[in-house]
């Protein structure tokens, strides 16, 4: 970067007139209300503005008060989040509506450093609610900051790295307009979500297009850097559905693992998929299923799910009991199958279900 700190204010002029002509009209803009910003905050994390938006109306309609959300049941909050991915966030949601309702007499917290503390808010979501509810003057640095200012200025460290991190936050600080932090917030988050978008930036109508050191030089595409790659994890999931007339068993993820208190069916994991006598060899069917008549009826075709950092591919295997075995463990639950819709699954279960006719195959 070659600019000097006095020549920086071209960026704030730039990005707020900008701002001025392509402000997009969303529920939480302008919301003072720093219940329904962190609500907003947490459901845009890591998820895009169309996929989240009908989210955030859902939770505002069923939890208007953050004391609502506090007292309502983790299968409910899970329910409603279905679907849209990394759940620590809503359990954290629910966490931190409990604590501001019943450690902080149901007072949102007024600082940035107590802000901070709260479950589930990391640097980033603590600046947007401190600078939109507050106007308080912290910086917002997410994917779309660390994009737009590696393009203008050229920086090249990368943005996983300590110094990379350090060098950006420092940046984002200098250039913010301290005055309307929380405009200047919204401006940055919008012109990178829809100008100087990671594929394709809209460079011919930009106004940073004579400063913009990536346009020169050519390295739009390869802005801004990442030294890491990451690798995923392939996990293999064979699912038994283990049905005795209208009951079929579930199971509620209860360990500290991916998609942690969502419900799944009865799982045996393993380096690949497994084939009928494979499964039936396992020491899990054998306990589940030991002295019970069953017959494997469907198997379903492979599904896959890509996570952050795992790649999920899973079979569904149906099998048919007459009767269910004398003791079931505790951690799998009889249920109606009428009553499948009111618990809270993962994705690729979700898909499962509604695809399940199209793809389910005789053994
Ligand atoms: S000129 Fe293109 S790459 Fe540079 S900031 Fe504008 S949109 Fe982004």
């Amino acid at each position: 970067m070659n600019e000097k700190t006095t020549d920086l204010s071209f960026f704030k002029k730039g990005l707020l007139k900008w701002f001025k002509n392509n402000d997009r009209p969303l529920p939480w803009k302008g919301e003072k209300n720093p219940y329904y910003i962190w609500l907003s905050e947490i459901i845009l994390q890591q998820t895009r503005v169309e996929q989240g938006l009908p989210y955030f109306e859902k939770f505002k309609r069923h939890f208007p008060t953050i004391k609502k959300l506090a007292d309502a049941s983790e299968d409910t909050v899970m329910k409603l989040w279905e679907g849209l991915g990394y759940y620590s966030r809503a359990r954290n949601l629910h966490a931190t509506a409990k604590f501001i309702t019943y450690n902080l007499d149901g007072i949102f917290p007024t600082t940035h450093e107590e802000i901070l503390k709260l479950k589930g808010v990391g640097p980033y979501t603590a600046a947007a609610i401190a600078s939109f509810a507050y106007g308080l003057p912290y910086a917002v640095v997410d994917g779309n900051v660390y994009r737009v200012l590696s393009r203008v200025f050229g920086i090249e460290t990368p943005i996983d790295s300590t110094p990379g991190k350090k060098q950006f936050a420092q940046l984002a600080d200098q250039l913010l307009a301290k005055r309307t932090a929380g405009v200047y917030n919204q401006a940055i988050m919008d012109f990178g979500a829809t100008q100087c978008t990671p594929a394709n930036p809209n460079c011919t109508i930009c106004p940073f297009q004579k400063k913009c050191v990536a346009l020169a030089s050519d390295r739009i595409s390869s802005l801004p850097v990442k030294s890491k790659k990451l690798k995923k994890r392939e996990r293999y999931f064979n699912y038994l559905l283990i049905k005795c007339g209208d009951t079929i068993l579930l199971h509620k993820r209860t360990e500290k693992d991916i998609w942690q208190n969502l419900y799944d069916f009865p799982l045996i994991e393993a380096t690949t998929l497994l084939s009928k006598e494979e499964l039936v060899a396992t020491d899990f069917f054998e306990g589940l299923l030991e002295n019970t008549a069953y017959e494997f009826t469907k198997r379903s075709k492979p599904f896959k799910q890509l996570l952050t950092h795992q790649k999920i591919i899973a079979v569904f295997n149906e099998i048919s009991l007459k009767k269910l075995p004398k003791s079931i463990p505790s951690l799998f639950i009889p249920v109606n199958q009428k009553n499948i819709p009111k618990f809270a699954f993962p994705k690729i279960i979700d898909w499962y279900l509604k695809d399940k006719s199209l793809y389910l195959e005789l053994f």
